[in-house]
């Protein structure tokens, strides 16, 4: 290979990929205007703020939690807000009566479903492995199973409408983290199943997007106060990563990554330099903090 050859293709790939990104499509708020989105976990954190987001864009939001009262009140935010409708369903995900009830009104009252965002979480704890095989199980239940249950649920609106599942993950899912080996779990389940579940919509052309969404810390009122004491770092806001999973479920993103410094440029060390990036994992915590099981 010439001189001129070696500049030339590098410079080339550089072309391509500007043109690549350049072209795709960009985020526009009307793009939810009228869609169907059904938001669990939507009774506080970013689930609730993502309600306010598909609202404010004139989505007809179905909101779903266990707490009735404060589902209620988000219901009618959303309403003032300019939802095409607000609607929920209480109850817990582990239930299947849940999954039913849910499938059941989206189909019944609103004539189907464009968006899925599955975004619910279980309580867990914040220190070393408690060796509570009960609890993984439970945890399991409901950060996992319930959102396979919830996509077999819905797939059959979700194919006739073209639409979309949007997946909220975290770094803890794509990492080992230590003190939340439980819910780590959970979320790497979650990478396993949808990942691969892509693959054969892929294969089988089956038009149903799958976002994966890989967080960092977050300022939600139960994730500060679990963490905020032991870990290192600041939270980001709730608010602006709400509306960052929307997007990428709008713009049908393989995987969102929020916020981006803190997430997806450390995992380019994952495949490379493991070692390192476990260290500096590590050295986000006051470990002293925390007491031994
Ligand atoms: P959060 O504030 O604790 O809210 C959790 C939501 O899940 C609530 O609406 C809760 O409502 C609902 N929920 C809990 N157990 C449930 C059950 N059994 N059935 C149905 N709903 C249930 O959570 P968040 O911090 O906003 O987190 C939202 C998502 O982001 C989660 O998937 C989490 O893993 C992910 N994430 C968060 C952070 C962070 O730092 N905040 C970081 C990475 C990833 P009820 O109690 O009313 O049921």
């Amino acid at each position: 290979m010439g001189p001129s050859q070696k500049i030339l293709i590098p410079v080339l790939g550089l072309v391509l990929a500007f043109c690549f990104y350049s072209s795709r499509e960009k985020f526009k708020p009307e793009m939810l205007r009228g869609k169907r989105v059904i938001v669990t976990g939507a009774s506080a954190g970013i689930g609730e703020q993502m309600a306010y987001h598909l609202a404010r864009m004139g989505a007809h939001v179905l909101v779903t939690a266990r707490t009735e009262a404060k589902l209620q009140q988000v219901v009618e935010r959303c309403r003032a807000l300019g939802a095409g409708s607000a609607r929920l369903v209480s109850g817990s995900m582990e239930d299947t009566a849940t999954t039913q009830q849910l499938v059941e009104v989206a189909e019944a009252e609103l004539g189907g479903l464009d968006m899925l965002i599955l975004n619910h979480v279980g309580k867990s704890y914040f220190n070393y492995f408690d060796g509570d095989v009960g609890h993984v199980q439970k945890l399991l239940d409901i950060n996992f199973l319930s959102y396979v249950a919830m996509t077999v649920s819905a797939l059959p609106m979700l194919k006739r409408s073209g639409g979309s599942i949007v997946v909220v993950s975290s770094m803890a899912g794509k990492v080992g983290f230590p003190f939340t080996v439980p819910y780590s779990a959970t979320k790497f389940a979650l990478d396993g199943f949808f990942s691969s579940l892509r693959q054969e919509f892929s294969i089988q052309s089956v038009n149903v997007s799958i976002t994966l969404c890989i967080l960092g810390f977050i300022d939600t009122e139960n994730a500060v106060r679990a963490a905020s004491d032991v870990l290192l770092i600041s939270p980001a806001p709730k608010e602006e990563c709400a509306l960052e999973i929307i997007k990428g479920g709008a713009l049908r993103q393989r995987e969102v990554y929020y916020r981006y410094a803190s997430t997806k440029l450390p995992l380019l060390l994952r495949d490379w330099a493991a070692e390192l990036l476990d260290l500096l994992v590590r050295q986000r915590y006051r470990a002293e903090r925390l007491r031994a099981a």
